[in-house]
Order: C-alpha cells, then structure tokens, then sequence
C-alpha cells in the first residue's frame, strides 16, 4: 500500500491556513504561513470539563516502584482514585516528579487540569524536556484515570469521540548493523507474526553525522525491501537523526524511487532548517517529533512544513493534553499524528488511548514488542491480534493494579 505524501498532507491545508502554504507543494518557506488556524486550535479546552458537575480535589499523588513497573497513583477527597504505569525514565527522574511536579497537582480541582498541567510547565519551565514532562505525564495520566473511573467513562470520551476500537498497529525494528537480507528476513518474521501490513525499519546510525551502522546497509535495504516485502505492505523508514541535510535530501529521494513510504527524523531532531530542507527536497512524507518538548516548536514545524506527520510522545511530551493541542494543529493543517511509542510494554494503553478519539491520526501506530509486559495491568488486558491492539473497555485507562504488584509496592522517595 502506497501511503503517499499527498495522503498525509490531505486536502484542506489550503482552506484551513489561507494564505499560507498550499497543495501538493509543501515547502514554500518564501510564502506567508498564517497561524490563525493553528492558534485557534491551541486555545480549545482538551478535557471536557462540563462531565464534571462537582469539584474532584486531588487530596495526594504518590510514586511507587514495584519489582521493574513503577507507577503513580492519585487519590482524591472523596476516595476516588487513578493510577499510571510510567516508563522505564521513572528510575532517574524521580526527584523531579516529588520535589518539583507532584505538588503542582496535589490541592488542585481535577477538572481544572488543562490549566495544571500549564501551571507545572510555567512554574518548571527551566528544566523543559523529558525529565520535566515525562513527570507530568505521569500525573495526568493518573487524573485521567481518576476522572474516567468517577464518571465511567473511557480516557477516549473524556477529550474527544470514540473512532475506533481496534487500532491497527506496524511492527517497527530496531535493528542496525545487520545486514539488509538480515533485516529483511526479520522484518517478513514480524509481518508473519503478528499481522501487520506495515513495518519500519532503521537507516543511517543514529544521530551519526552521516556514517552508516555498516558500510552499504542503508542503500541496500532501500533499494530491496520493497521487493521483497511486496506492494501490500506500507513501509516506513527512520533515521533517528542521522544526516545532515544535503545526505538526507539524497537518502529520501531515494526512498522515493525505491517505494519507501515515510521517512522518519532524517535530521538531527532539534536541527528543525534541515529537516525542512530535506521536506521540501523529497516527494515522500517527512515525520519527527518524538524528542520534541516545545508546543511552540511543533506550531513552528506545522505550519513551515518542516513534517508532514507529527510524533508526540505521550510520556516525553507532557501528556494526553499537550499531544492532543499538537494533533489538533496539525488537523487544522491537514496533516495526521502518529505518536511515538517511547517503550515496550505498559505504553500501548496511552497510544491506543489517544489513537482511539484523534480524528487525524495516522493509519498505523508503533509496535515494538513487549505487549506480554503488560500482563493484567488492563482490564480488559491489551491483546494484540490480526495486526491491531484492542482499546481497553474499563473507565478511565482500563488499567487496574494487578495484586501482585501492589503487595510488592514501595514509596519512591
Ligand atoms: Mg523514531
């Protein structure tokens, strides 16, 4: 399946931001982008508030770790409570999320936590970046959990309208330095296994300056794999930031020629001129973001057409809220959301959360194994089957502490 760049882009960029950039052109540094339309998105409320009819005061929030899982659970006056598995950053971070982010939450009315989450931002904004967002993440994760349980609600109907119930994932590799027979035999293992019709795989060497992880792989594998996966299978490529502009530009219009369908972080990821350069350069899509922690900077790349396909990360971008405000830009742009995954295991319950209510994401999320990890964690648990994981049906994340973790449980403090 050729998911194009013309897909991607959608037809309503030119009505949605008149005077700005149009059609199948994308680049067009030298027009006048109007951010109108990105600004009204920014400011619509992302929680629906008006579910609530009483005040849910967070009486504590409170981090655990419990053998290799840590997570957050958060209470409120009345008892009610939600929790949140965080990532595997929770081991460093912690005295971020106790000293300087859990008591942005704790005495708050839960309803207002469009405006918390904003206010842990605006009092922590010096140390902006994963350490600071993951821990608010981690908080709103938990409120939202709580909200969903007090109104029965999935975390999907708490921001927007349930689309869909079964999100089709693609089976993303991790490998570099093999050889590409090597890698295209263990990217037909993963369609093979697990029903997927899309996969991605790793070029160049990571954030490398243009030096391969083996002499030759990258232009091998791009000039093979369509071949050999066939013309069914969507195929995705990423570089984690590995060229400068002039070889990514050579990079991706081989992709183009080769039937590669997206070319994900072809330039170092704060090098947003670059990645541009590379966008305006290739006929396929461009896709970045996943180490982004600025709205701003996403605002800045939506409306230059730095990427055609946004990739927040849930836990490293600060949360359902933030990643929902950088969806809805990008819907006013025309362009899909496909957030990264920034782990194996108990991440899936975000993304398939967020790609069950986000009217423009994109048509595969990442999968990268490890769904055994999330053992009873969900209720119904998470099951991966045909390609697609199911959204989980319980309140709020679906998610409850499976008693084995809890006895385990200490304090992280
Ligand atoms: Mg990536």
């Amino acid at each position: 399946m050729d998911i194009g760049r013309r897909e991607f882009i959608g037809a309503s960029i030119g009505a949605s931001l008149s005077g700005g950039f149009s059609g199948s052109a994308f680049g067009g540094k030298e027009k006048e982008v109007d951010y109108s339309a990105l600004d009204a998105a920014l400011k619509r409320p992302v929680l629906k508030r008006q579910l609530f009819s009483s005040p849910v005061k967070i009486a504590s929030v409170e981090l655990f770790r419990s053998g290799k899982f840590s997570f957050v659970r958060v209470r409120s006056g009345d008892g009610a409570e939600g929790v949140a598995v965080t990532n595997n950053k929770a081991q460093y971070v912690y005295p971020i999320f106790n000293k300087l982010v859990r008591g942005c939450f704790v005495g708050k009315d839960a309803r207002d936590l469009d405006a918390i989450v904003d206010s842990a931002r605006r009092k922590n904004y010096k140390l902006s970046g994963l350490a600071l967002y993951c821990c608010i993440a981690w908080c709103e994760f938990a409120v939202l959990d709580m909200l969903g349980k007090i109104v029965g609600k999935g975390t999907g109907d708490l921001i927007g309208r349930i689309r869909q119930k079964e999100v089709k994932m693609y089976s993303a590799s991790g490998n570099r330095g093999n050889t590409p027979a090597e890698e295209i035999k263990v990217l037909r293992d993963k369609i093979k296994a697990s029903g997927t019709k899309a996969v991605k795989f790793k070029v160049g060497g990571r954030m490398s300056n243009n030096a391969d992880s083996r002499p030759g792989r990258t232009e091998g594998l791009i000039r093979t794999v369509r071949k050999a996966l066939g013309d069914d299978v969507t195929i995705w490529a990423d570089s984690n930031g590995s060229y400068d502009a002039r070889k990514g530009i050579e990079i991706g219009k081989m992709m183009a020629e080769y039937g590669i369908d997206m070319f994900e972080e072809p330039c170092p990821f704060d090098h947003l001129e670059e990645t541009k350069q590379v966008a305006d350069a290739i006929s396929i899509p461009v896709s970045g973001g996943e180490q982004e922690a600025s709205l701003h900077r996403f605002r800045w790349m939506i409306a230059n057409g730095a990427v055609q396909v946004v990739q927040p990360d849930l836990h490293y971008f600060g949360g359902f809220i933030r990643a929902t405000r950088v969806a809805r830009m990008a819907e006013a742009a025309g362009l899909k959301v496909i957030p990264h995954m920034s782990g194996g295991g108990t991440g899936y319950v975000e993304v398939i959360h967020f790609a069950s209510f986000t009217p423009n994401i994109g048509p595969f999320m990442e999968y990268k194994g490890g769904i055994e990890q999330t053992g009873k964690w969900y209720e119904p648990p998470l099951r991966f089957k045909n390609g697609a994981i199911n959204v989980p049906k319980g309140p709020g994340m679906g998610v409850h502490i499976d008693k084995k973790v809890l006895s385990k449980a200490e304090k992280m403090v």
